[in-house]
């Protein structure tokens, strides 16, 4: 997978995104991240990217000329138009499986908006995807281009190792992760969960799926619509319903 993010901010995305396990897939050459300076493509004599917004108003925008020439260098680096997204609070809020979908690409772009924002008229021409990290406003489009590439980055093959394993995590069939429990066994008064200790994988499973059952239906009922649940999930969580009703 290629990441291209279009910035006016590259060391800002490239210290947070050459660290840790994407630092190393990275390093590693399973994924690759490029970080283009929409300010390289300014023809303004003062390196200008962005100006007073049509109508009035506050702030400034982004200019369309030198975002549609560093998308064009991208181009023609790919021999193709990859997907561009475009990261702003008007997109669909980001989830999991819009990351299982994203990871399928070869290439992605990424353009991160600054100021009041980007002019609409590049979005139009170039932009395939509008996507949003959730219902409030940030100063730029690089936090979330970030997240988005962490997020997709951990679904690629080979980039997390058998102990980092993605398979069973939140999300996962549309439930919340069980809690996890490490040495020491017991931690100021508190004892590890007897199950755990007990080395009997079938009790140990199901124990699991129950805690995770039972943390969706607490904390994110609204997932529990969507989750792929079976008989024996389906008596647990209406004994869970039955418990709440009874106070
Ligand atoms: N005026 C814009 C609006 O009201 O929709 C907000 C502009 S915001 C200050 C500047 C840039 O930050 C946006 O162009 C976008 O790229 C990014 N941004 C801000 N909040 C975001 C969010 N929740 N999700 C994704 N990108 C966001």
């Amino acid at each position: 997978m290629k990441f291209h993010i279009l910035t006016l901010f590259p060391e800002m995305v490239l210290s947070g995104l050459n660290t840790s396990i994407v630092g190393r897939a990275s390093k590693n050459g399973l994924l690759s991240i490029e970080a283009v300076n929409i300010r390289d493509f300014s023809t303004n004599k003062h390196r200008h990217v962005d100006d007073y917004p049509y109508g009035g108003g506050a702030g400034m925008v982004m200019q369309p000329e030198p975002i549609y020439a560093a998308y064009q260098s991208i181009c023609e680096q790919a021999q193709k138009k990859p997907r561009v997204i475009y990261l702003t609070p008007q997109g669909r809020v980001f989830h999991q499986q819009m990351a299982e979908e994203f990871a399928k690409e070869e290439e992605l772009v990424f353009l991160c908006g600054h100021y009041e924002g980007v002019d609409e008229r590049v979005l139009e021409l170039i932009a395939t995807d509008y996507v949003s990290m959730g219902d409030y406003v940030l100063t730029g489009g690089e936090l979330p281009a970030m997240v988005m590439i962490d997020c997709i980055s951990r679904l690629l093959p080979g980039v997390l190792n058998n102990e980092e394993s993605a398979e069973f995590e939140s999300f996962h069939d549309n439930l919340l992760e069980y809690p996890q429990y490490t040495r020491p066994e017991v931690f100021l008064d508190k004892k590890v969960p007897e199950v755990l200790l007990s080395g009997h994988h079938a009790n140990i499973e199901r124990w699991r799926r129950e805690q995770s059952l039972k943390r969706t239906f607490e904390r994110r009922p609204d997932l529990l619509e969507m989750a792929v649940l079976d008989k024996k999930d389906r008596a647990f969580l209406k004994m869970l319903q039955e418990g709440k009703e009874q106070g």
